[in-house]
């Protein structure tokens, strides 16, 4: 079936009744860039910056991580990359990055709340992001948004590097929607979000108040818990006046039980892992965009993870 799936992998993906749904890859390392593409992948929804940060005595300079952004670039030729700024801190210590000893570090200074304190180093950041050519294919992500704030702030740093840089072009800057509250109020936050990706790693963690890392709670911590696709349904809502488009990186997109629930809230693009692209592809044709609503809408009212993937499979989804 898998290599039924990849025969078609190239192609664009639409629902059965013509949704058109974006798919694109999850990548941590430049050498993934080719597999993702020979995988199927529109481009990348999420590169995870931290390998250029980890595992060193000292943050990599600008031209380091030019060259890298660059060339994660030139190997999907002119598709888009969502590149998201170093998210540090909670589950990813650094030790070049003074974060004080803290008791909660999942509820700590971690994602942009690190960085905004570490302004140097997310301007350089900025910077060999801001560089990648052609202009366009590269966007910002912001990774633990909470606050409207947080992203002003990091618009404001890109806006004064692009002048510095002598880009006259805009980038554009999207949240991840990692944190509940932004979830509630993603509506607030499409004034400042030229997108929307949720990371249901975190917002499964944060919304269920389950340590991801925790072996102990491993079997209840789902992403398709009805209370966090409420939560998912209420980003959908709030992208919807100004058009944003609602993206899903986090685990759920490469869970094929959960795709269809994703799409049935509003989620119009995917980020997997790239192994499942061509699987995840050959999903979307079979589903139609109404029988996904409806399936969304009995999972929101749904009273446990349990009875939600119940759902699924009885739909033979
Ligand atoms: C997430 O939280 O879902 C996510 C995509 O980010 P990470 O797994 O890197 O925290
Ligand atoms: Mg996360």
């Amino acid at each position: 079936q898998r290599e039924l799936n990849r025969k078609r992998a190239h192609e664009v993906c639409y629902t059965a009744d013509g949704a058109r749904i974006e798919v694109f890859a999850n990548l941590g390392k430049v050498e993934d860039a080719a597999f993702a593409l020979s995988e199927g992948a529109e481009g990348c929804g999420l590169l995870r910056t931290e390998f250029l940060y980890l595992g060193r005595s000292s943050a990599p300079t600008e031209d380091q991580q030019y060259m890298q952004y660059q060339a994660i670039a030139d190997a999907l030729q002119g598709r888009p990359v969502i590149i998201r700024t170093l998210d540090a801190g909670g589950d990813k210590p650094l030790t070049y990055f003074p974060i004080a000893e803290e008791e909660n570090p999942a509820l700590g200074v971690r994602g942009v709340r690190a960085t905004l304190q570490q302004p140097d180093l997310l301007r350089t950041q900025l910077r060999a992001i801001l560089r990648v050519r052609p202009y366009g294919v590269a966007k910002v992500m912001v990774p633990m948004v909470t606050s409207i704030d947080e992203l002003r702030a990091v618009k404001a740093m890109i806006e004064e590097e692009s002048k510095a840089l002598g880009r006259d072009e805009p980038i554009e800057v999207g949240a991840m929607i990692e944190v509940p509250a932004a979830a509630l109020t993603a509506r607030q936050l499409s004034e400042e979000a030229a997108f929307f990706s949720i990371g249901t790693n975190d917002l499964t963690q944060y919304g269920l108040a389950m340590d991801r890392g925790n072996p102990a709670l491993a079997p209840s911590i789902d992403a398709l818990h009805p209370g966090v696709l409420r939560l998912i349904e209420q980003v959908a809502a709030g992208a919807a006046e100004k058009e944003r488009t609602v993206a899903v990186c986090g685990g759920a997109a490469s869970d094929v039980a959960a795709v269809p629930f994703l799409i049935g809230l509003g989620v119009t693009e995917l980020s997997a892992t790239p192994a499942v692209i061509a699987d995840v592809k050959a999903l979307i044709r079979t589903l139609n965009l109404a029988d996904c609503r409806a399936l969304a809408q009995a999972a929101v009212t749904a009273q446990t993870s349990k009875d939600v993937r119940r759902l699924a499979s009885e739909t033979g989804a």
